[in-house]
């Protein structure tokens, strides 16, 4: 059965809705043709060079990505500029781009639950203390109470990081707060939600002498990863929703390597 870019803007709407999505956001449908029919998907957390590299050899006729590949307004479509370049490079070659950004920080099933389950919270509820698990942020409690230094090892091996960084509050973890990406105008969300310890990333020194001073454990697991594990995620519910629709649709996830690296 033939399927197109609308198409799979349509069913990643019905994942991801785009109701969800910030009022500064820029979601949906980014770059390309509408009625081109796809037949290979790439899925990515940013729209990157790597990643467009990846598109072309795969003949991918989509990228889904989590980072909006248009996010400020452009002014010009020229190759002065990384961004746009990349922009008509995706276009030259007949590749749509679709993102899906704080849309899908906040659905059930997006980046917050993805981590919530990797680390194997119980009784998730939303950091924003609505009833339904929508919005940004989740809470959970461990099977049990554990040491800082042992959450830290869970935390590296679930999400295959190296390092972290860490804020000790010299608190045993039990219940855990949880936000993928840039985490930290919810720490009082989470102090207030009764977390013992926050997981999150791109933290701040005088935001680290917050959680401090709240005594709260913080981990900084960074922007990147606490997201990758969502493209995955993503990409396999889209799989499971094209086959069950009776379309011939490959689904990939691009390779991304991490961008901050400890050297
Ligand atoms: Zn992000």
């Amino acid at each position: 059965m033939h399927i197109t870019v609308k198409d799979i803007s349509r069913i990643f709407g019905e994942m991801a809705p785009t109701r969800l999505a910030e009022e500064w956001d820029n979601v949906g449908l980014l770059a390309g043709r509408s009625e081109k029919e796809v037949k290979v998907i790439l899925c990515a957390l940013d729209f990157s060079a790597e990643v467009l590299e990846q598109a072309k050899k795969c003949h991918a006729d989509i990228i889904i990505t989590h980072h909006p590949a248009i996010f400020h307004g452009i002014k010009q479509l020229t190759d002065s500029d990384w961004r746009t370049a990349l922009l008509m490079e995706a276009v030259r070659n007949d590749i749509a781009v679709y993102s899906a950004h704080t849309n899908l920080d906040s659905a059930a099933g997006g980046v917050n639950d993805v981590l919530a389950g990797l680390l194997e919270l119980q009784n998730i509820e939303g950091l924003a203390g609505e009833e339904s698990l929508e919005g940004i942020g989740r809470i959970g409690n461990l099977n049990e109470t554990v040491e800082l230094k042992a959450f830290v090892e869970k935390v590296k091996r679930v999400l295959m990081l190296e390092y972290v960084t860490v804020v000790s509050a010299n608190r045993p973890v039990y219940k855990v707060a949880v936000c993928g990406g840039s985490g930290m105008d919810f720490l009082d969300r989470a102090a207030q939600a009764g977390a013992d310890t926050y997981v999150t990333g791109d933290v701040k020194y005088h935001e680290a002498q917050e959680a401090f001073g709240k005594h709260i454990n913080l981990i900084d697991a960074s922007h990147q990863g606490t997201e990758l594990p969502v493209v995955n995620e993503m990409a396999d519910r889209l799989a499971l929703r094209l086959s069950r629709d009776g379309y011939a649709v490959k689904v990939l996830v691009a390779k991304e390597s991490l961008l901050l690296r400890t050297i």
